[in-house]
C-alpha cells in the first residue's frame, strides 16, 4: 500500500524534475543565443564605420598586432566593448577576416589577445559561407565559451571579418545552477512532503483496512457479536461506508440465524442462551429481572376459522407489537407455537407489571383486518420475578401462572410477587 502510493509520487517527481531541467537548459541555450546575437549585431552597428574604412593590421617587433583605421588606433574605441563586458559579462571580439583586432578577452598576463586568429572551423564557416553561427562549447584562450559569430560585410557586400559575442560556459552554468537549484530544492522538498503526506495517509488507510479485515475475520469465524472500531463507523468516506456495510451484513446474518423467520423474535435455541446469559449478568450485578410467559388466547380459532395464513398473520403482527413495545426494557423469545417469553432486564416486579400492562393493552388494541374481518387478539401472561434458581424452574413457575390465567378466564396478567 505504501509502495503503491509513494513510489509513483517519487518516480513522477524525478521524471518531471529531469524533464524540467532538460527543457530549462534548452530554453537557456536559446536565450543565451538570442542575447549574444543581439550584442554581436549591436557591436557590428557600433563599429560599422571602422569596417567600412581601410583597416590596417600589422605586427610590431614584439610580434603583437596593432590595428589602425585611417590612422586611428582602434584601441581608442575599446570603451564600447569594455562597457558591454562590465554590464552584461559578455566578451566581444572584432575580427578583421580571421584576426582578432579588438577584444575584451585577455590572456593569463592580462594582455588582450589581439592579433590571434579564430578557430579554423569557425572562420571557414562564417567567413566563407557568410553565415552567423552559434556554438555552445567553443574553446577560446583555454576557456570554454557559449559563442556567437556573425559575419561582417563592407559597403560592397564583401565579407571582411566577423564579430564574436560570447559568455564563458562556466558563468552560464553557474547562472543556470543558481536559477535551477532553488527550484530543484523546493521541488524536492514538495516531493518529500507529498511522499510523507501520502505515507501517513496510506498508513491511516491501511490501519483502517486492517481493522475491517479483522472484523470480517471475526464474522467469518462465526463471532456475530464482534464489534468494529467506532471511529471507522464515524468516517464519512468510502472506508466508513465499507465498515457500515459490513456491520449491516453482520446484523443481517445474525438476524437470519437468531431470529425466527415468521415473527422476527429470537428463536428458542438462541433465546435459551440469551436468557441464561442475561440471568448471569443480573445475578452478578445484583440487578432485579423478571420473566413473563405469554400465550395468545384461543389462537387455534384463527387457524380453524380463517385458515393457517390468518394464524400466521396474527402471530407476526402480535410479535411486532412485542418488539415495538419492549424497546430497551428487554427481549422476547418465541418459545413455542404462539407462546412468547419476555425477559425484563434490570427491572423489579412492580415496574415489570406496569410495562407488561402496556404491552397487554398494545396487543389488545392492535386490531387486525383479515379479508374484511376485524380480528381481536388478547393474550394471557404469567409474570414472575427472577431469582438465582435455574431458568427451567423459573419458566415452569411462569408457565403455571399462565395456566392459572387461562383457567381464570384468559386476557389477564397473573403475577407472583
Ligand atoms: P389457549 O387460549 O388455551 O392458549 O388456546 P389456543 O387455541 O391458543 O391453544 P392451543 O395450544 O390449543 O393451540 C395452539 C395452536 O397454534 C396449535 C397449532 O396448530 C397452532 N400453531 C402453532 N404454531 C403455528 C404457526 O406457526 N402458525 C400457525 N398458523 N399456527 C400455529
Ligand atoms: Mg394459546
Ligand atoms: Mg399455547
Amino acid at each position: 500500500m505504501l509502495c503503491m502510493t509513494t513510489i509513483p509520487i517519487l518516480f513522477t517527481g524525478i521524471v518531471i524534475m529531469f524533464f524540467c531541467y532538460y527543457n530549462f537548459l534548452k530554453t537557456m541555450d536559446g536565450e543565451v543565443k538570442n542575447g549574444l546575437q543581439n550584442i554581436a549585431l549591436g557591436a557590428i552597428y557600433a563599429y560599422s564605420d571602422f569596417y567600412d574604412e581601410n583597416i590596417i593590421v600589422g605586427a610590431n617587433e614584439n610580434n603583437t598586432y596593432s590595428v589602425s583605421v585611417c590612422g586611428k588606433r582602434m584601441d581608442d574605441y575599446l570603451w564600447y566593448i569594455d562597457n558591454l563586458k562590465a554590464d552584461a559579462g559578455v566578451d566581444i571580439t572584432l575580427f578583421y577576416y580571421d584576426v582578432r583586432v579588438l577584444t575584451t578577452i585577455k590572456d593569463a598576463d592580462g594582455n588582450r589577445i589581439v592579433g590571434t586568429v579564430a578557430n579554423k572551423n569557425v572562420s571557414e564557416y562564417v567567413l566563407k559561407e557568410e553565415k552567423a553561427r552559434f556554438y555552445n562549447n567553443m574553446k577560446i584562450n583555454d576557456a570554454m565559451y557559449y559563442a556567437y559569430y556573425s559575419p561582417v560585410l563592407n559597403k560592397h557586400g564583401e565579407c571582411i571579418g566577423m564579430v564574436f559575442a560570447g559568455k564563458p560556459t562556466e558563468s552560464i552554468r553557474r547562472e543556470t545552477m543558481e536559477t535551477v537549484l532553488p527550484i530543484f530544492g523546493i521541488s524536492a522538498i514538495m516531493m518529500l512532503l507529498g511522499a510523507l503526506i501520502s505515507v501517513s495517509t496510506a498508513r491511516g488507510i491501511a490501519g483502517v483496512i486492517e481493522k475491517e479485515e479483522r472484523f470480517l475475520g471475526e464474522i467469518a469465524k462465526g463471532n456475530l457479536r464482534a464489534n468494529i472500531d467506532a471511529n471507522i463507523l464515524a468516517r464519512k468516506d468510502e472506508l466508513g461506508d465499507m465498515g457500515r456495510f459490513t456491520v449491516h451484513v453482520q446484523k443481517f446474518i445474525r438476524d437470519m440465524i437468531e431470529r425466527d423467520g415468521l415473527t422476527r423474535l429470537y428463536t428458542r435455541r438462541i433465546g435459551e442462551v440469551k436468557i441464561q446469559y442475561a440471568q448471569t449478568q443480573a445475578i452478578e450485578s445484583g440487578c432485579p429481572y423478571c420473566i413473563v410467559m405469554a400465550d395468545i388466547d384461543h389462537f387455534k380459532r384463527f387457524n380453524d376459522t380463517y385458515g393457517h395464513d390468518c394464524g400466521d398473520l396474527v402471530l407476526r403482527e402480535t410479535a411486532a407489537v412485542f418488539n415495538r413495545t419492549l424497546g430497551t426494557n428487554g427481549f422476547a423469545v418465541r418459545w413455542g407455537g404462539e407462546e412468547i417469553i419476555v425477559f425484563y432486564e434490570n427491572m423489579n416486579i412492580d415496574r415489570a407489571y406496569e410495562e407488561l400492562s402496556i404491552l397487554r393493552d398494545a396487543v389488545r388494541n392492535n386490531r387486525l383486518n383479515y379479508n374484511g374481518e376485524e380480528l381481536s387478539i388478547t393474550m394471557t401472561f404469567g409474570l414472575i420475578e427472577g431469582d438465582e434458581r435455574s431458568i427451567n424452574d423459573i419458566v415452569k413457575d411462569a408457565d403455571e401462572l399462565l395456566y392459572e390465567g387461562k383457567t381464570g378466564g384468559r386476557d389477564r396478567i397473573v403475577v407472583k410477587r
